[in-house]
């Protein structure tokens, strides 16, 4: 079952999909992780892409191709993957369905997170995880049991991403509306765009990408012997 999330910066693709990897036993692959692990390695790849990252913008698609490429290649793809934060663009989009097609693999299901874009500046800049083991938090919405302590693994330690500064994520909406909603319109036309309401709770968001994904797979799967 191959799925994509869509959805502008902060709209919970990243909390969903680890929720549908575990769920279904599928791949995570977040390009916006992998260009980062990229960046705090130091790699060629990581020193090209770092300041179009800090200002919000996004990296050239025969980069961002070439990595996903490569990484649904991997053993841990066989049973399907979430692509969360890829495609952005519609020549990522076409791109990706040249490679499905050549597997003679198919997408499963898109589903667009619809949020406000007033609630995703409040909702990206509140953010931070932990530095140590990653668990994610939010300064209003979900913060730490204990102030300071991670609840996942008692860390103190806490980090914030780069570009959850008020100023980037101006950028990053901007170049979703400009670069990335036209994939609406992409893959409604192919009849496979499902919406969710992303402004619900996080376990509500949850239980509607369940419905969605738990109620149709036997019939993806079967589809695809
Ligand atoms: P994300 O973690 O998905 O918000 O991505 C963080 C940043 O990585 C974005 O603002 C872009 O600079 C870059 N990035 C991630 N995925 C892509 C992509 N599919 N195409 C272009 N740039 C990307």
């Amino acid at each position: 079952m191959n799925i994509i999330l869509l959805g502008p910066p902060g709209a919970g693709k990243g909390t969903q999909a680890k929720m549908l990897q575990d769920m279904f036993n599928l791949a995570k692959l977040s390009t916006g992780d992998m260009l980062r692990a990229e960046v705090s390695e130091g790699t060629p790849l990581g020193k090209k892409v770092q300041d179009i990252m800090t200002r919000g913008e996004l990296v050239p698609d025969d980069i961002i191709i070439a990595m996903i490429r490569e990484r649904i290649k991997e053993d841990d793809c066989k049973n399907g993957f979430i692509l969360d934060g890829f495609p952005r663009t519609v020549a990522q989009a076409e791109a990706l369905d040249k490679m499905l097609a050549a597997e003679k693999a198919s997408l499963d299901y898109v589903v667009e997170l619809k949020v406000d874009d007033a609630a995703l500046v409040k909702r990206i800049t509140g953010r931070f995880s932990c530095g140590k083991c990653g668990a994610g938090y939010h300064e209003t919405f979900s913060p730490p049991k204990q102030a300071g302590i991670c609840d996942a693994c008692g860390s103190s330690e806490f980090v914030r991403r780069k570009d959850d500064s008020e100023e980037t994520v101006v950028n990053r909406l901007k170049a979703y509306h400009a670069q990335t909603a036209p994939l609406l319109p992409y893959y409604t036309q192919k009849g496979i765009l499902l919406s969710v309401d992303g402004m619900l709770d996080i376990s509500m968001v949850s239980k509607q990408l369940e419905a969605i994904i738990g109620k149709k797979q036997p019939a993806a799967a079967s589809a695809r012997k």
